[in-house]
Formats: C-alpha cells, sequence, structure tokens
C-alpha cells in the first residue's frame, strides 16, 4: 500500500515542523489531496493511526481537503475542471495538456500545542 509510505514521508515532515515549534503534541494535522494525487483518502486515513503511533502525533486528527483537478485553456486563458486529468475545454473544445493543480499530495497545516 503507498498510502502507508506516503503517510510516513508526511509524518516525518509534519513531527519536523512540530518540533521546529517547540510542539509538545500534535492536534490536528491537515493535507491537501489532489484529485489526480493518485491516493485513496481511506486508506490515508487507514495509515494514519498506524504511522502515527508512539510519536507526538499520536492522538493527532486527520483533516482532508480535496483539491479539485483544473487545467489551463491557452485559448481561452482560463482554467476549468478536469476531474479525469487533462482533456479538452468546455468552452472551445481545445485540447490542454497543461494541469494546473490536482496533482499533490502535501501538508497544509499543523495545530500544535
Ligand atoms: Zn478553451
Amino acid at each position: 500500500m503507498h498510502e502507508l509510505s506516503l503517510m510516513e514521508a508526511l509524518r516525518d515532515q509534519a513531527l519536523a515542523a512540530a518540533r521546529a515549534e517547540g510542539a509538545r503534541r500534535i492536534a490536528v494535522i491537515r493535507l491537501r489531496v489532489g484529485e489526480l494525487a493518485g491516493v485513496e483518502v481511506e486508506a490515508l486515513r487507514f495509515a494514519f493511526p498506524v504511522v502515527m503511533a508512539g510519536t507526538i502525533a499520536a492522538a493527532a486528527e486527520l483533516a482532508v481537503e480535496l483539491e479539485p483537478a483544473e487545467c489551463h485553456c491557452a485559448v481561452c486563458d482560463a482554467p476549468f475542471p478536469a476531474p479525469h486529468g487533462c482533456c479538452d475545454c468546455p468552452r472551445c473544445g481545445t485540447i490542454s495538456r497543461r494541469l494546473l493543480r490536482g496533482r499533490d499530495l502535501r501538508l497544509l497545516s499543523l495545530e500544535v500545542e
């Protein structure tokens, strides 16, 4: 399950950030997950307590913010929703290969105590 290793990497990032702030414990870990990031949110939620066990984030809450995917149309010079990856612009039909967002999995913020 690659969500487990992704979550391990996010944990290390979160712990490093919390340590830099001198936190005693992490209350909330907020992630942004792109629609096209290729991860299952359910699998992330499953991995979360497993990888956080024994750390200052053991009792933390996982908050997931979903990011819709968008492509940029060069003809319209505007973004359009692309839930299945880059495709044709719904306004003018031009095929766009420029994905603006929706592929990321990243740490958004932490709430620490
Ligand atoms: Zn267009």
